[in-house]
């Protein structure tokens, strides 16, 4: 079968390539993937920056966001059956199986020893046939059939603001009101529908002018659109009970504090390079603790994200008919898909490997 491998760390060494079938062990569903979504991660590895392939393997096959149907149930694999529309979830957990590993929690794994799909120590899904353990796989109605490849980058907008919601709610009676979603990427443009599909006034702030597509989508659900460029974050004086942090930078993410409320919270979940700052890391903690404020930040999602972002996306696809296709703004063919990882256009949203 074909599929689309790296050798980690070696910088374009990204090929479609023949590599034997997998054979299914017990308790694991053999999958036909459909469609495989691109992300930064993706081209990370493929830049050689990270990326592990599994024990005795020279290569790694990439993809962790996917969409798939059942081909074929293994003994022990209760609740599925063949063409069933299904997302397997990225992370496994560690071989020490630590307390939150063995709670179903590996996406808050104690000792780092965890494998993902695709990235760490797994082949991913970029592959005509793939095969997952039943336990980590999820049922999507039929209806999800094109646009179920988001289901992933919305998992970590759901933990995201899941964890922010718990931490407010155990800590005082919060009825947030308002949500500043930083970035208009794929995951700030799903965060800023699901925030607006949970009833609140949200705005979304990027670096482009307002009659782009990624601005144009974020307004689409009744978001308020900012460009930074006309109007900087600087000059905002709203203050948000919901911070959501998903452009990755770190002069963003300082001014991102700035904009929190009195009792809000912050949720940071890119990849910050280290770069000198010329913030005042006094004002920042002086602005936490008087304003009484949370700050955190949220990698991975578990399956229990994935059960509830599978639900969100029906109910955002009814809300916003053709927000979530216009998300998916490549589609390229599995035969060229070598020539989808490299760098985008400023209107391409996200990438998607046709896999059939
Ligand atoms: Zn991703
Ligand atoms: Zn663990």
């Amino acid at each position: 079968m074909k599929a689309i491998t790296v050798t980690p760390g070696t910088a374009g060494s990204v090929s479609l390539k023949e590599v034997p079938e997998p054979t299914p062990k017990p308790r694991q569903l053999l999958l036909k993937v459909l469609k495989v979504g691109i992300c930064g991660t993706d081209m990370d590895i493929v830049n050689g920056f990270y990326g592990e392939a599994p024990p005795g393997s020279p290569y790694l096959i990439l993809g962790h966001e996917s969409l798939s149907r059942v081909e074929s149930i293994g003994p022990g694999c209760k609740g599925f059956k063949k063409g069933d529309l299904v997302v397997p979830t990225v992370r496994r957990g560690c071989l020490e199986n630590c307390l939150n590993c063995r709670n179903g929690e590996s996406d808050m794994c104690l000792t780092g020893h965890y494998k993902e799909h695709g990235i760490k120590g797994l082949h991913g899904f970029a592959s005509e046939l793939t095969v997952s353990d039943s336990r980590f796989v999820v049922k999507l109605p039929e209806s999800l059939s094109e646009v179920g490849v988001l289901l992933e980058p919305l998992t970590i907008v759901e933990k995201g603001i899941e964890q922010a919601f718990r931490i407010q709610n155990a800590r005082m009676k919060w009825k947030p009101s308002t949500a500043l979603v930083l970035g208009s990427g794929p995951v700030g443009l799903l965060a800023t529908a699901l925030l607006r599909q949970m009833g609140l006034a949200v705005t979304t702030v990027a670096r482009k002018p307002a009659d782009t597509p990624k601005a144009r989508l974020a307004s689409s659900t009744g978001a308020t659109y900012v460009d930074v460029q006309a109007r900087p974050l600087s000059s905002m004086e709203d203050k948000f009970d919901l911070v959501f942090e998903a452009t990755g930078s770190t002069s963003v993410a300082l001014e991102a504090q700035n904009l929190c409320g009195t009792n809000g919270v912050v949720s940071f979940i890119g990849i910050y390079k280290s770069q000198a700052e010329t913030e005042d890391a006094g004002k920042v903690f002086t602005n936490l603790v008087l304003g009484n404020r949370v700050y955190f930040g949220s990698v991975n999602a578990n399956i229990s994200y994935f059960r509830q972002g599978a639900s969100d996306l029906v109910k955002i696809r009814r809300k916003w008919n053709g927000f979530l296709e216009g998300i998916l703004t490549n589609h390229i063919p599995l035969a060229e898909a070598e020539s989808a990882y490299v760098p985008k256009g400023e209107d391409d949203v996200k990438t998607v490997l046709e896999m059939e």
